[in-house]
């Protein structure tokens, strides 16, 4: 077991990725908090965990609540004695044209993203510099690297959440902890399939066509990232053992970018 002994926090981990990095690191050992907004979705997911042996605990909380975030990894350490890894993961997409983007949607989805990764990230840090280590680990995406039409506020969102995980690796480097981005290519979960027919209608192509050019179209071999893809970089990171590895975007998306 990679992760034996370790705690760790997932946000948005009611469901799609958020759910299989937290099932993938109970199953390597670790005590996990599985928080999401959906505080049923949160408890499902803790329940499936200690049916199978697991250690967990189901947080509700919204990731932009700064009160919320606080209480939720406060309980996660009181529970668990210590704090190993951190995911920050919850996300939303919202798509639109700039013109007709309304700016409450923009700055949902930027403080869902950015802000909720800043604020799990404060209140993780005050856990691991003391024990002078810890993971702290950030979903970003190939939109932290490349761009799409009608995304402006996901794509800005993802390329900010680089310039947060960097500048931890080198804040949290003095104490120890280390700071990576994972970057996934499109994966089937709800997010990904509520926008195939919105993209759609906005790019006025099939569905089919959102799927096999605007989301596979620029990979090696027309497949999606799946869910284990990226469970399993999440395992690699917060079981890392030394701060060589650091300040990283890993990409895992078929080769649609190549950085
Ligand atoms: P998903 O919709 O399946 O899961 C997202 C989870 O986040 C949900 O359980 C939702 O309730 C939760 N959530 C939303 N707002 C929240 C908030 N304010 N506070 C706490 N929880 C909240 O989506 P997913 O595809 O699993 O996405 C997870 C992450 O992966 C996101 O950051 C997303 O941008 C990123 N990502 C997804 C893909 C993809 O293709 N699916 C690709 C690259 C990156």
């Amino acid at each position: 077991m990679q992760l034996a002994d370790q705690a760790a926090i997932v946000t948005g981990a009611g469901s799609g990725i958020g759910r299989a990095i937290a099932l993938a690191f109970a199953r390597e050992g670790a005590s996990v908090g599985v928080a999401d907004i959906n505080a049923a979705s949160a408890q499902k997911v803790a329940a499936e965990i200690e049916a199978t042996g697991g250690r967990a605990i189901a947080l509700a909380m919204d990731v932009t609540d700064e009160a919320m975030v606080n209480a939720g990894v406060e309980k996660v350490v009181d529970r668990f004695g210590r704090l190993d890894a951190m995911v920050a993961n919850a996300g939303i997409q919202i798509v639109h044209p700039i013109e007709e983007f309304p700016y409450e949607e923009f700055r949902r989805v930027v403080d869902i993203h950015l802000g909720g990764s800043f604020l799990l990230t404060k209140a993780a840090v005050k856990h691991m510099y003391p024990r002078r280590s810890g993971s702290l680990i950030y979903m970003g995406s190939v939109h932290s690297h490349e761009a799409s039409p009608l995304k402006s506020a996901y794509v800005a969102a993802k390329h900010a959440i680089l310039g947060l995980a960097r500048t931890m690796a080198k804040e949290g480097g003095r104490h120890g902890v280390r700071s990576n981005v994972i970057c996934p290519g499109f994966v089937r979960t709800p997010l990904v399939e509520k926008q195939i027919p919105e993209q759609a209608r906005d790019l006025g192509i099939s569905e089919e066509d959102v799927v096999s050019r605007v989301m596979l179209g620029r990979t090696v071999d027309g497949e999606f990232t799946t869910l284990e893809d990226v469970a399993d970089i999440a395992v690699f990171l917060a079981g890392f053992g030394s701060s060589a590895l650091t300040g990283q975007s890993m990409t895992a998306s078929h080769g649609w970018y190549m950085g």
